[in-house]
């Protein structure tokens, strides 16, 4: 392949094979799968691995070594995804990785093998970044066809974006959301067959608006929408980076929170609740959300999750609204009648 493209498309060149590999994929997830499988079988990388960068909490932190220490990498193909010798958390911790995040391709040697870490834009505020091992120095046209490769990526990767976000709010939508959480399941599966299962399950939380329906009465819809493009920015402003926040429909949102004890959810989702309590909402004034949820577990499918989720987020309603119920607390204090045993009762009453 030349500098500026192929020119030779007798038996397809390597570039052409990859963007029909990426183009084809219709989920993040299988477009991570696809790029990786590209990077591995179309250059000649000894090692390679990508992750999704994470600069948390302390974003704002002027101090350069305390931006250093919130770095984190993700890797996309859990549990197998990166390759051994590239273990996140001593990358997340080496030099160049640091100047790579803040400017462009760094090269540094390692072991005997030239290391590439490779930012890839995908968001304002995301990066992905490929780590890639060779025997020898890029050449120019080498490095022209990764970054090449890099540019289909980010567009796959925005187009398929834009199906899964919600257009009012800019949250994951309902889609993308049902795809997480197919997936955390299905890898949580594989790392327990591996006994590699170090790595904790968020929580399923379900926020709804009370009364929302009041709201679009009173003031008409355009403000109805309005609150729930507000809602959707205290919820970002509320939770972490690493938590994934949803439109899940109409004036119902979901939180996956990455909390590794019942208690710390709760925080989280009970801090949020008083947030929007306290929250003066342009004209609408004052309004509160009721909060369900529940531990994702892997032996549970995910319509039975959302049931449980439900069932809490319920109680919440019942009992005075503007709360935040747990499945798990709901249920150990005998708090939910058993739904099966509800329908025989009322069928012998
Ligand atoms: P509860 O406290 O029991 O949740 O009461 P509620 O009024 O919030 O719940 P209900 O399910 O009765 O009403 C939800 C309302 O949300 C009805 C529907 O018109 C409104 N809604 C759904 N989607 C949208 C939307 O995109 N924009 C606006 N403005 N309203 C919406
Ligand atoms: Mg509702
Ligand atoms: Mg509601």
């Amino acid at each position: 392949m030349s500098k500026r493209g192929c020119t030779d498309h007798a038996h397809g060149c390597n570039m052409c094979h990859s963007i029909v590999a990426l183009t084809a994929q219709a989920s993040l997830h299988h477009l991570q799968d696809a790029l990786l499988q590209q990077l591995k079988a179309t250059t000649s990388a000894v090692h390679v691995s990508t992750f999704q960068v994470q600069q948390e909490q302390n974003k704002q932190e002027q101090n350069a070594s305390a931006r250093k220490q919130s770095l984190r990498l993700l890797p996309h193909h859990q549990p197998s995804g990166y390759d051994p010798h590239h273990d996140p958390h001593q990358l997340a911790h080496e030099t160049p990785l640091q100047r790579a995040i803040q400017q462009h391709t760094i090269e540094h040697q390692h072991d005997h093998l030239h290391r590439y870490f490779m930012p890839v834009t995908r968001k304002q505020d995301r990066l992905d970044l490929w780590v890639l091992d060779y025997r020898d120095a890029l050449t120019p046209e080498e490095q022209t066809r990764l970054n090449l490769l890099a540019e289909v990526y980010t567009h796959c990767d925005a187009h398929i974006s834009m199906h899964r976000h919600d257009s009012l709010t800019g949250l994951q939508n309902r889609k993308a959301l049902t795809e997480k959480i197919t997936m955390l399941l299905k890898s949580r599966a594989q790392n327990r067959r591996r006994k590699r299962d170090q790595d904790h399950l968020p929580f399923l939380a379900i926020i709804d608006i009370d009364f929302f329906k009041r709201i679009n009465d009173t003031f008409g819809h355009l403000y109805g929408d309005e609150v729930l493009l507000l809602l959707a920015g205290l919820m970002k402003q509320s939770f972490r980076d690493n938590d994934n926040l949803y439109r899940y429909g109409g004036e119902e949102f979901v939180a996956l929170v990455d909390a590794a004890t019942e208690e710390t959810a709760m925080l989280a989702l009970d801090r949020f609740r008083q947030c929007v309590d306290q929250y003066e909402f342009p004209q609408v004034g004052h309004i509160s959300v009721s909060i369900g949820f529940v531990a994702l577990q892997n032996d549970s499918l995910p319509t039975t999750l959302f049931d449980r989720a439900d069932q809490a987020l319920y109680y919440a309603k019942e009992h005075g609204r503007n709360q935040t119920c747990s499945y798990q607390r709901l249920k150990q204090a005998g708090l939910l009648a058993d739904k099966e045993l509800n329908v025989d009762s009322e069928l012998f009453e």
